[in-house]
């Protein structure tokens, strides 16, 4: 079911007002069904597609085609999916039809955003963890199957362009949800449009449970003001992708006036 906003009529990461393009949230072609209408001019859009598209193209690819998520490029989907399958001290790798295959999607964690955790300001994005997202046939009929002992995954983890994706998906829904605010006040727009890489002040993963998830949409968001320790309002967005799988969230630091100027102690 696709939500729709109301039309911005500016493009919210530039402020363009000329040839603006309709905005899937999170990419339509990870089921994302929440589209915000003439909010992106075409120069952005390339940004934003580009690390996007360098997830969904790339480790995700398999993934998207088991799960059947949609695609603008149909024959361009695999039929069969490729995996690795464990024996003893052997590796094999097995090729199936994707209705029946398994696939995994190393999902990484980052530490919690520095902006909100307190720590001293910090450079690139800080792996923590790595979930381990399943997708299509059950990995333990299949190994049974095959009479193997487990699968071995081996994935390019992704993790600039994925804290891009999370960092576009949350400034956008907090857009959609509370109105265009000056861009002078997000601090992820840099890291977004430029890729800036400050990624660990502002995205990381922090543990919650949104209202949403009780509907079981297959990724969760929320958007909304928090306060900072010493007092001061800031517009935070929560994206957890695959809450349905029982993914640990993102948040985002959207909107943080003052933000050029953090740069605390520890
Ligand atoms: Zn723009």
């Amino acid at each position: 079911m696709t939500h729709t906003f109301d039309p911005v009529g500016e493009c919210i990461y530039c402020g363009q007002t000329a040839d603006l393009t309709d905005e899937h949230i999170l990419p339509y072609a990870l089921g994302g069904r929440i589209v915000l209408p003439q909010s992106s001019c075409r120069r952005c859009a390339r940004i934003t597609g580009q690390f996007e598209g360098a997830v969904l193209r790339g480790s995700m690819r398999a993934a998207r085609a088991v799960a059947g998520y949609p695609t603008r490029r149909p024959r361009e989907r695999p039929a069969q999916v490729e995996f690795r399958v464990l024996s003893g001290d052997s590796v094999e790798s097995v090729l199936r039809d994707r209705d029946n295959a398994p696939a995994f999607f190393l999902l990484p964690m980052f530490e919690p955003p520095r902006y909100t955790s307190g720590q001293p300001y910090g450079r690139g994005v800080n792996i923590c963890g790595i979930e381990t997202i399943q997708f299509g046939a059950d990995p333990r009929v299949v190994a049974d199957e095959l009479g193997s002992d487990g699968f071995q995954i081996q994935q390019v983890v992704q993790a600039t362009e994925l804290a891009r994706l999370v960092a576009k998906a949350g400034y956008a829904f907090y857009v959609a949800s509370n109105g265009v605010f000056p861009r002078s006040e997000s601090p992820v727009l840099p890291m977004i449009l430029e890729g800036k890489d400050d990624g660990a002040n502002w995205v990381g993963s922090v543990p919650y449970t949104l209202n949403v998830e009780t509907q079981h949409p297959t990724h969760a968001m929320a958007a909304g003001q928090e306060l900072q320790n010493d007092g001061s309002v800031f517009g935070l967005a929560r994206v957890k992708l695959f809450s349905e799988c029982g993914a640990t969230g993102y948040e985002v630091v959207v909107r943080a006036p003052g933000w050029e100027d953090y740069v605390p102690t520890a």
